[in-house]
């Protein structure tokens, strides 16, 4: 009937790992990050899942906060991007969007347009990424004109983003903390600063609100053991099952460009999911998959829709064997370091093509 691949959605899991979160950071409003389809696990499922908990939630731009709305999704919902068209402000008040702005071409746009009421802002300084953000310099002066204008609403947020928070000794960080923290004392300003590696180990980063993305999805976002990163459950299992299961002589080869060999009789197990499943093509033979709970390894180019396991010497493997991709026994963070990235990206990739399957 249906192909066996399909990405397990543990919305239990989601919701303990979001509790954790709320539980290091009492103090704090925490924002679920859901840009980027909740980090392929389905942007309206993961809101409405934690839609009871969350004060508002956090995506990249208008098009994802709209398709949010239009499921029925009522919270606020801050948007990353800001404004990047005066069109869009209309929108923002009717349907309770919470622009970042970044830079004053947008902070122009904010206080030149008509609007029926003002709407909650947040201004994102540069500390020290380098990437989005006013100069630390202007930013006391941009926020006291933005407070000035009738469009914006009392309270504006001061907020920006760190370069290296998974790192847990680093100087930038520091620094980065120490430059919000003097513009917002001086202005009176609430904060927000933390992703996720920061509101685990950085607590001198909590502010007012905190945008944890990554680690509600349940993995860890260091690169090394950590005791509070290691506790959460990962929320996707990316599950497929044995469908062709061969022996190949010693001397031939598996798949694409024959770049696996066998050097002893072998068992072959091949698996319906490849990189139009979001399985990086770039995973090397050797890269672990979990057979009927055993490790086993990717023998052989990933194909689009097809990758080859070497199953030799694993015990009751056969056709309809589960396999697990990456999930709850296998961590994507693993398979991410294999293929030479990082597990937020094999997370967003998974296509739509793989359903999803919510449990919990
Ligand atoms: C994506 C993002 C986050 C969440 O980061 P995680 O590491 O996934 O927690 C927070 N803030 C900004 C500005 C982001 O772009």
């Amino acid at each position: 009937m249906s192909r066996p691949t399909q990405a397990v959605i543990d919305l239990a899991a989601l919701r303990q790992n979001y509790a954790l979160a709320q539980q290091l950071a009492p103090d704090s409003r925490n924002i679920p990050v859901i840009k980027a389809n909740a980090y392929g696990h389905g942007a309206v499922a993961v809101a409405r899942a934690l839609e009871p908990e969350a004060p508002a939630f956090v995506v990249t731009c208008w098009e994802e906060a709209l398709e949010l709305r239009a499921a029925g999704i009522r919270l606020p919902m801050l948007v990353l991007g800001g404004i990047y068209h005066r069109d869009e402000l209309p929108l923002a008040v009717e349907h309770n969007l919470w622009p970042m702005l970044e830079n004053e071409g947008q902070i122009d746009i904010l206080i030149n347009a008509k609007m029926e009421k003002p709407i909650p802002l947040w201004l994102k300084v540069d500390t020290g990424m380098h990437r989005l953000g006013v100069a630390p310099e202007q930013a006391a002066a941009l926020y006291r004109k933005l407070q000035a204008s009738p469009n914006a609403a009392p309270g504006i947020v001061l907020a920006t983003h760190f370069a290296s928070a998974d790192d847990l000794n680093n100087d930038l960080t520091r620094r980065q903390i120490q430059r919000l923290r003097d513009i917002a004392r001086t202005l009176g300003a609430p904060t927000s600063l933390a992703n996720s590696p920061a509101l685990l180990a950085w607590r001198e980063s909590l502010g007012d609100w905190n945008r944890p993305g990554y680690m509600l999805y349940g993995n860890s976002p260091f690169p090394h053991a950590h005791e509070l990163g290691d506790r959460l459950i990962p929320v996707m299992s990316l599950q497929s099952e044995v469908v062709s299961l061969r022996t190949v002589a010693a001397g031939e080869a598996v798949g694409y460009g024959e770049s696996w060999r066998a050097t002893v009789a072998s068992r072959i197990a091949t698996i319906p999911v490849g990189y139009g499943d979001g399985y990086p093509r770039n995973a090397p033979s050797g890269t672990p998959v979990l057979v009927n709970g055993q490790r086993a390894t990717l023998a052989g180019r990933v194909s689009m829709d097809l990758i080859s396991v070497d199953v030799t010497g694993l015990g009751n493997i056969a056709i309809g064997s589960p396999v697990e991709l990456w999930g709850k026994n296998l961590s994507v963070n693993e398979v991410a370091a294999a293929a030479g990235t990082i597990g937020y990206e094999l997370l967003t990739r998974v296509p739509l093509r793989v359903p999803r399957v919510y449990q919990g």
